[in-house]
């Protein structure tokens, strides 16, 4: 497969020695599972703001919402020399076309959720973001981001894989020319594949994208990719996905024969029993689809987990 999904990452996790004390967090499954597949842009915060390596460790302080930089032994702050390099980094990075960027978990440059934050007595008070992950986020909202530690976990590779792919083509979207025809194509195309995240946004994406001709485009791509975004970050579970493989089955019961619907149906069964990974009965629905040439779900992303190579689905 060719390699043109680029995403940025911690430097630290494909085995760089830039840790605080010249260590690495080197991660397999970063490296030779995902690493077939895409390229990575790494990115050391601590170590191109000029901090060096071995250094002092860092911690967050102060207010959670816009914390400081702080050297853990020697108090001495870094915020302002982080941020002059933050500005310079994310406008180099805009040039890269990432499709998405991978954070090391627990980190105070890089963490992108739940990093400790403490108050002067140096006792911990709330969680926090990751000083370089908060900007690169804020900079970049179209670009899904993840820690290490998430990864490990098969539901929530699937989604951030998902939408690392449903990010880039809104992003495509979004570099062509405004119009209701694009934004209908785009909703059409990913219709399943939202209504699985959720049903609520499903339709108010649907009736946002029927009203089309009443609204200003550029007001309506803002609403739909705002709706777009918090649909993505709802979790799909197996029992909204029994819901989208029985509406398929639906669609499809004028050209299933008996046989066919009845074995589909227990091919869906025993996914919902865990017996099967979702990626069976989307490859039966697959070929039916083909078979009877239904273009409304030919073309669905839903039936298309993108790129198969990454065995996406591919889990009980
Ligand atoms: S967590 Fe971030 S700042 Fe720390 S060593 Fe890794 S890449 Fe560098």
């Amino acid at each position: 497969m060719k390699k043109t999904i680029r995403l940025g990452i911690s430097a630290c996790l494909l085995g760089s020695k830039v840790r605080f004390d010249g260590g690495h967090k080197w991660d397999r499954f970063i490296t030779d599972t995902l690493g077939r597949y895409v390229e990575y842009r790494p990115v050391c915060p601590e170590v191109e703001c000029g901090l060096g390596v071995p250094r002092e460790p860092l911690r967050l302080a102060g207010d959670p919402g816009s914390p400081r930089l702080m050297t853990v032994h020697t108090a001495q702050e870094h915020t302002k020399r982080m941020a002059r390099w933050v500005r310079k980094r994310v406008v180099e990075l805009a040039k890269e076309d990432l499709w998405a960027f991978i954070f090391k978990a627990r980190s105070p440059s890089c963490g992108v959720k739940r990093i400790k934050v403490f108050n002067e007595e140096g006792a911990r008070t709330k969680n926090g973001v990751g000083i370089f992950a908060r900007a690169f986020m804020e900079h970049f909202p179209l670009c899904p981001v993840e820690d290490e530690d998430r990864l490990h976990d098969p539901a929530i590779r699937e989604n951030f894989i998902e939408r690392i792919f449903v990010c880039k083509r809104w992003r495509e979207i979004l570099a062509q020319k405004m119009s209701r025809d694009n934004l209908a194509d785009f909703h059409n195309r990913h219709e399943l594949l939202i209504l699985a995240h959720s049903v609520k946004h499903s339709g108010m994406m649907k009736k946002l994208v029927a009203r089309a001709p009443k609204n200003p485009v550029k007001e309506l791509y803002a609403q739909y990719q705002s709706l777009l975004l918090e649909a993505l970050r709802l979790k799909v579970t197996p029992n909204k996905n029994v819901g989208i493989l029985q509406h398929i089955v639906g669609c499809l019961k004028k050209q299933l024969s008996p046989d066919e619907r009845k074995k589909l149906l227990e091919v869906i069964n025993s996914y919902r029993q865990g017996d099967l990974p979702l990626i069976v009965p989307i490859t039966l629905l697959n070929h039916y689809v083909h078979r009877y040439d239904l273009p409304y779900l030919r073309e669905q992303y839903y039936l298309y987990p993108h790129p198969i190579e990454l065995q996406f689905k591919n889990h009980v």
